[in-house]
């Protein structure tokens, strides 16, 4: 069984430079929100794969020591988030072997909803695994294939893949990238000039990983696309049909970094479009708008904006925490609000206050502020919402729990304004979501707020348990 089928993560590879790993450290070191569990790197100096993962974040694992143990001019690299559970070191990536097709890594951001039925038939084959995570069904998949050719081995596994997955994978004289033909997470492709020779190839979660190490955005791993490098240089192929296109919506309401181009397009421009819609559709008479840092501050400016009401950063977010979303029980992650934020009495006390923030998970958080905002004085509290309300679990890779969990599956939006204590509460439609993400005709995967999931989800059962257990 696996305990755990939702694994939020960053992934990052690069091919033809000195520097690899220490450009993977530093390419990780940009997508540590999309992972602060665990992290690692894999290099390949033409003979050995030499692999080094820990828990923690990127800047406390990768020691000058450490990067220094990993040679080679190619690596790739992994950050993982998790919850409670199976927050061990076996399940960090890559996951790395020696079989028949060489030495390999993989690491992959993504979930593969058939992991349980592949794993059963694996092990029923004879295959015995070390950890709990899907990625290593994909490498056992590419050592049982009768392929000759890693990139044939590995066309053959993702074939037998369904959900989500962005892919990086090692071989000693390569590196291969891929993406799931629905493309839900992203995986993008760049150039980083090197002073001589050709350039390096890079490929990254999001385009902020390129920022930090000057390579330049040229474009992305396509959905069903698998893009090879090695010495004879890059080859992009279709390794099968694209389906219909299902990318993450939510990579632009939260997850991604505002810097960051996902999926083509600037994630700062969609989230100030929420705010400006939302103000459009739900706008209140108000003295000040506050985000909830940091994922409502691009939203709270553009609803700020859109309404002609002074935006104010009233809360103000101690850095040195992690998430509050990832502690592990209910009663750290109660006092978790109260390390993370703290209200600035001056800029609230008897104001009507419009509070902006992405997402209404458990509502949990969501309450403590609104009642921190009161105590600190406030006269109103409206929350604003700049997405649908949450009302199904992700099977694709973004880390919300089961629907017993997701407060507005289970309660109206009037109940939950009740629960969490506001004066008012409203979310952006699912027509202004679009809107702000510019859909054109069916781009993004909505099935977090309609329920419809893009792919069949074969063994329901054991992913709503798995959402169950480590929600
Ligand atoms: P809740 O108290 O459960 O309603 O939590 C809401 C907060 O969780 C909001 O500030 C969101 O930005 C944040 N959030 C929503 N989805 C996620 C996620 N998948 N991972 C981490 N944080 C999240």
């Amino acid at each position: 069984m696996f305990d755990k089928f939702h694994d939020e993560c960053g992934v990052f590879a690069i091919y033809g430079h000195a520097e690899a790993a220490n450009l993977s450290y530093l390419g990780l070191y940009a997508l540590q929100h999309r992972g602060q569990e665990s992290a690692g790197i894999a290099s390949s100096d033409g003979r050995e794969i030499h692999c080094y993962k820990s828990m923690g974040h990127v800047a406390d694992i990768f020691t000058p020591t450490v990067l220094s143990g990993l040679p080679g001019d190619r690596a790739i690299g992994h950050t993982r988030y998790s919850t409670a559970g199976d927050t061990v070191l076996l399940n960090a990536q890559p996951f790395s072997v020696a079989c028949n097709k060489g030495k390999i890594a993989i690491a992959h951001n993504g979930n593969i909803t058939n992991a349980g039925e592949l794993r059963r038939d694996l092990e029923r084959a004879g295959s015995i695994f070390q950890a709990s995570s899907d990625t290593e069904v994909i490498l056992h998949l590419v050592a049982h294939s009768r392929e000759r050719t890693l990139a044939g081995a590995l066309r053959e596994a993702l074939l037998q893949l369904e959900g989500a997955f962005s892919l990086v994978c090692l071989a000693q004289d390569r590196v291969i990238v891929a993406r799931d033909p629905y493309g839900f997470r992203p995986l993008a492709i760049g150039t980083l000039e090197r002073e001589a020779g050709a350039p390096a190839h890079v490929f990254a979660s999001e385009t902020c990983a390129f920022d930090l190490i000057n390579a330049a955005y040229v474009n992305d791993v396509e959905p069903g696309e698998m893009v090879i490098v090695g010495p004879e240089g890059m080859s992009r192929e279709r390794y099968t049909p694209a389906r219909q296109l299902s990318q993450c919506v939510f990579e632009h309401v939260y997850f991604s970094r505002p810097d960051s181009i996902v999926f083509g397009r600037p994630v700062q421009e969609s989230r100030e479009n929420l705010g400006r819609l939302l103000a459009r559709e739900a706008p209140v008479a108000a003295d000040v708008v506050v985000p909830v840092p940091d994922s409502g501050v691009s939203a709270a400016i553009g609803y700020a904006d859109e309404a002609g009401i002074p935006y104010r950063q009233a809360l103000i977010r101690n850095h040195y925490v992690g998430r509050t979303f990832i502690e592990p029980s209910q009663a750290i992650r109660d006092f978790g609000v109260k390390l993370k934020l703290n209200p600035v009495r001056h800029l609230l006390e008897g104001k009507r206050v419009v509070l902006v923030d992405d997402s209404i998970v458990r509502g949990t958080t969501s309450r403590k502020i609104v009642r921190m905002v009161r105590g600190a004085g406030a006269a109103e509290v409206h929350m604003r919402i700049s997405c649908p309300p949450t009302v199904s679990p992700c099977y694709y890779g973004v880390d919300t729990p089961s629907s017993s969990e997701l407060i507005a599956a289970n309660h109206t939006v009037e109940e939950i304004r009740r629960y969490v204590e506001a004066d008012s509460l409203a979310y952006l439609s699912l027509e202004g979501l679009k809107d702000a993400v510019a859909e054109r005709g069916r781009q993004y995967c909505y099935a977090c707020y309609t329920g419809k999931y893009p792919t069949e989800l074969v063994n329901i059962e054991e992913l709503v348990a798995a959402k169950t257990r480590h929600g």
